[in-house]
């Protein structure tokens, strides 16, 4: 776990992540303890989904979205509040 985190971590650098103090993703957490498979932690490229076991709840990082949308279509429970940044703020993928 710890390598895959330093892969990402190695790719995200690549990227220039213009961050907002606004959060664009907002997730429903009190859902999430009741879904079946949490497919957004594996799903979510940049490794922003973790499940939390001593607290059992979901913790997710909307710094670091790389805005792929596949958190949004993945969701089973329809908790994911999605939108892009604001303007100015996100992800830009020409610096690397
Ligand atoms: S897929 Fe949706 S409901 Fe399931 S853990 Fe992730 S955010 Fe929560
Ligand atoms: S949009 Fe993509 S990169 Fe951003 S949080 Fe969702 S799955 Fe992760």
């Amino acid at each position: 776990m710890k390598k895959h985190r330093e892969a990402i971590e190695a790719k995200l650098a690549k990227v220039k992540i213009e961050k907002d103090k606004e959060a664009h993703i907002v997730v429903n957490k009190e859902l999430c303890p009741d879904c079946p498979t949490k497919p957004c932690i594996p799903a979510c490229p940049a490794a922003n989904y973790e499940w939390e076991e001593s607290t059992n709840e979901l913790v997710f990082n909307y710094e670091g979205c790389l805005e792929c949308g596949t958190c949004r279509f993945i969701c089973p429970l329809d908790a994911i509040d999605w939108s892009y940044p604001r303007g100015g703020f996100g992800v830009r993928y020409l610096w690397g």
